[in-house]
């Protein structure tokens, strides 16, 4: 919901200050999806919110839950007829972390990712990347009277290429006023935007990030990340040693396992060298994610060369940890969205 529009709109009917806190208390706070939800206020009041003031600019199309149950997606239609889709996954009892997408498609157009093959078609608004969380907020407090814990930026679109609507959007899910989430719940994936890296690490040095690296040598990683051609290796190098001087935080490094192609032992080798220029050890936690199937070419390795990738990382000192796959019967896993 924009509170400016709900701010104008309650002055210009007379009502209160305290009035325009119950109602964004009752949207932000309370995860009201409508006006009659909201006893508190007037009934005339109500009807003309309902009538001028829309909660949720993203409209719930589909929910669809895996079979296991700790996976949620949502395809939510948009004003102009849209689709974006939000994943729920249940990574802990009572721990929801909630995947928010950031563009209609993307521009990146990795070869292995479903958003990426249908290109950008538009930024969302602040508007419509907050709304994804309240819905799915509303949801899962109907449903299973249970609370979003997280949030992260990595559905469809890559989110610095947004980075003024998910700058917005992350002010209001942490503004204590509105949804009041801590930045240090917050996380931002990004292909390796090296501007956006050095914006982010001014702007909200207590969120983490995570960047999806893949490969560390540069004709192998513009194959798989084509914004690696705007800003290579080096540069992203440069920039993550700076955003960890600045921020003192550890980075998630995201590797998407593909059979044949980055899952070898010298690979393995490869990046804990690379890790390494950019800064100690303790300061990476690198995710394994076996490919999900996207109908690309690409294929994920056997189980025994991820778990051999991922114990030669461990003996060298790194961190890691090996993304199980979650809502892969709803294609809501990694770089399933693709908003059909
Ligand atoms: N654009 C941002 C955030 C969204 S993509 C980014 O690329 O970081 C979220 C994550 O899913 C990225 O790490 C991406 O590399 C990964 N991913 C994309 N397609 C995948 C697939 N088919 N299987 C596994 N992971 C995939
Ligand atoms: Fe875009 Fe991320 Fe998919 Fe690449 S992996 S196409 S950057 S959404």
């Amino acid at each position: 919901m924009d509170i400016k529009k709900l701010a104008v709109f309650m002055k210009e009917n007379g009502a209160p200050a305290f009035r325009i806190k119950q109602a964004r208390d009752a949207v932000f706070k309370h995860f009201a999806a409508s006006w009659d939800e909201v006893p508190v206020l007037p009934a005339p009041l109500r009807e003309a919110l309902h009538r001028s003031v829309r909660i949720h600019s993203v409209d719930t199309l589909e929910t669809l839950v895996s079979k296991k149950g700790d996976a949620v997606k949502f395809c939510f239609g948009l004003k102009d007829d849209h689709k974006i889709e939000t994943v729920l996954l249940n990574l802990m009892p009572e721990k929801w972390s909630l995947c928010i997408s950031t563009q209609v498609g993307c521009p990146v157009r990795c070869p292995f990712c479903a958003t990426g093959r249908k290109g950008l078609k538009r930024n969302l608004s602040p508007e419509e990347i907050t709304d994804q969380f309240l819905a799915a907020a509303h949801y899962l407090k109907k449903t299973r009277q249970q609370k979003i814990t997280n949030v992260i930026f990595m559905g469809m679109g890559e989110p610095f290429l947004n980075y003024e609507s998910v700058a917005e959007a992350i002010k209001a899910i942490s503004d204590p006023d509105r949804i009041g989430l801590g930045h240090r719940h917050i996380s931002v994936s990004t292909a390796g935007h090296v501007p956006g890296i050095r914006r982010y690490a001014k702007d909200f040095p207590q969120c983490n990030l995570a960047i999806s690296l893949h490969a560390v040598e540069d004709a192998l990683r513009t194959s798989l990340v084509p914004l690696n051609s705007t800003y290579p290796l080096g540069q992203l190098t440069k920039a993550l040693t700076d955003y960890i001087f600045s921020t003192k935080r550890r980075v998630f490094v995201e590797y998407v396992m593909l059979e044949g192609i980055n899952s070898s032992r010298s690979q393995a080798a490869r990046l804990n060298s690379w890790l390494r220029t950019v800064a100690a050890p303790k300061y990476f936690v690198v995710n394994l994610i076996p490919y999900n199937r996207t109908g690309s070419l690409y294929r994920a390795p056997a189980r025994e060369r991820v778990k051999v990738f991922a114990d030669l990382l461990t003996e060298m000192g790194i961190e890691v940890t090996t993304r199980k796959s979650m809502g892969e019967d709803i294609a809501g896993a990694c770089g399933q969205l693709a908003g059909e």
